[in-house]
């Protein structure tokens, strides 16, 4: 009598007595079944109350069936191993993966060369692909579609996509890593639901297109990449930062209808980051750090407005434009150097400090708006102006300088020329008021004739005139 064989629903593959034994259900097989405490695959709840204190992976391991993930893995390898080079995972539920269990050198070796798509996969807890050699693990494709789930923390690790990689209308729980992997095509993660997205240590020749992930804002951190652009469109994006890290062509927007009037919390490009060109389109941003970071080619940051901003040893090479940006708290641009700048229309509603900065070739200040500054900073827009024959704009910001510099002068210790300022600024707001003087005349004129004595015998027909208008006589 042959042995008894039950059928999947989903993929409609035979699975006998002791595939049932593990699934509890005639009607799914090892890849389909649910996995829980009901039948057997986990010894602990996943979710379990303050799950996330003690969180780790070390836990997570303890928490599942040991036989069972053995036979699951092993029948995932043997099955992958007979199936072409394109192959389709659909419905599957996973079980826990990570390093060095279930012939993990073997899930490398069977999925190296092969397209995987991943289309509506449940991953409950944790899956840990990480090749810990030094020569990269090769992987033609892989894609995660139409509503993959993963409950658990993602890493991918030592992987060289030779086709890139498309997760889309995927929904990450937790973290979603990707350490030391090459790329040598189109890296996309497209209306996907995030929490924290981290690349680290991660080449590409091609391009990363981050493109409007919106159900839920997440994180983004970028260490220590090297790319050759790097698209991040339309996210709902919290904080997002890169560090030690080397693009040639960066653009980051909030293009979409979704996110009008959308605040980026921190924009963050530090730790000798290297950025050819910088596009930031017109976005709003609460924290604007820039610190020991070269931008070389172009940075353009038109009509962007940032609350809070910190610039910290800043090599703005090339073209950086802040055209018609602006900024609502003080900013200083410490140690910064820049090449040819644009603050056309620049609204800086608080101060503006330029002293600790240095300009090496030409420089766009018309139409900036500047509310308090300090004298170096008057000076360096002043000159500007100069330089191109502005004389009005260079005036203005001529008077700004005079201003500070009799704020700096003491009545105690520079008396004398702390007089001269008072009496220049007194006299005609630094050159800028022409009705200032002529007040100044009229009112001592009319003082002088006040206290003269009355002569009719002298006056003039002027004087009496005077005399009678303003003082009454
Ligand atoms: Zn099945």
């Amino acid at each position: 009598m042959s042995e008894k064989l039950y059928k999947c629903e989903c993929c409609h593959r035979e699975f006998d007595e002791e595939e049932y034994q593990m699934t509890l259900d005639k009607n799914k097989c090892i890849f389909h079944c649910r996995k829980n405490l009901n039948n057997n695959w986990l010894v602990n709840e996943i979710y379990e109350k303050n799950y996330h204190l003690q969180d780790d992976y070390e836990n997570a391991k303890v928490r599942w069936n040991q036989h069972y993930i053995r036979l699951f893995w092993k029948k995932f390898i043997d099955d992958l191993s007979v199936q072409q080079n394109d192959i389709e995972i659909e419905n599957y539920i996973f079980p826990i993966y990570w390093i060095l269990q279930y012939q993990h050198d073997s899930i490398l070796n069977t999925i190296k060369d092969k397209k995987i798509r991943f289309n509506n996969c449940v991953f409950l807890d944790y899956i840990f692909l990480e090749n810990q050699k030094i020569e990269k693990v090769e992987i033609k494709r892989f894609s995660f579609i139409n509503g993959c789930k993963f409950k658990k923390s993602i890493n991918f690790d030592g992987l060289n996509f030779i086709d890139g990689i498309t997760i889309l209308n995927s929904n990450f729980e937790n973290k979603l890593n990707f350490f030391n992997c090459n790329f040598n095509y189109l890296f996309e993660i497209v209306n996907s639901c995030l929490n924290e997205l981290n690349l680290i240590n991660i080449k590409t020749q091609k391009s990363i297109e981050i493109n409007y992930n919106l159900e839920k804002s997440f994180n983004l951190n970028i260490y220590s990449v090297n790319i050759n652009e790097l698209k991040i469109s339309g996210n709902n994006l919290n904080d997002l930062m890169f560090q030690s890290s080397k693009i040639k062509k960066l653009h980051i927007d909030d293009n979409h209808h979704k996110l009008i009037n959308y605040i980026f919390n921190k924009i963050e490009i530090s730790e000798k980051s290297e950025i050819d060109n910088l596009i930031l389109d017109n976005v709003k941003v609460n924290e604007y750090l820039l610190l020991d970071t070269y931008l070389k080619e172009k940075s353009t940051m038109i009509k962007s407005k940032f609350a809070k901003t910190f610039f910290n040893n800043i090599k703005f090479s090339g073209i950086t434009d802040f055209s018609e940006a602006e900024f609502s708290d003080n900013v200083n641009f410490k140690l910064c150097l820049f090449g040819e700048v644009l603050f056309r229309k620049t609204k800086f509603l608080k101060g503006l400090d330029f002293s600790n900065s240095s300009f090496y070739k030409r420089n766009i200040f018309l139409g900036i708006e500047v509310n308090t500054t300090n004298r170096e900073t008057a000076r360096i827009i002043k000159n500007s102006f100069e330089q191109q024959n502005n004389i009005i704009e260079a005036n203005k910001f001529y008077a700004l300088e005079m201003k500070e510099r009799e704020k700096e002068l003491s009545w105690k210790n520079d008396f004398f020329e702390k007089l001269i300022f008072s009496f220049h600024g007194l006299s005609s707001n630094h050159s800028q008021n022409w009705l200032l003087p002529i007040f100044w005349i009229v009112f001592f004129g009319l003082l002088n004739s006040y206290f003269q004595p009355l002569n009719f015998y002298t006056m003039n027909y002027v004087d009496v005139l005077y005399k009678e208008f303003f003082v009454g006589l």
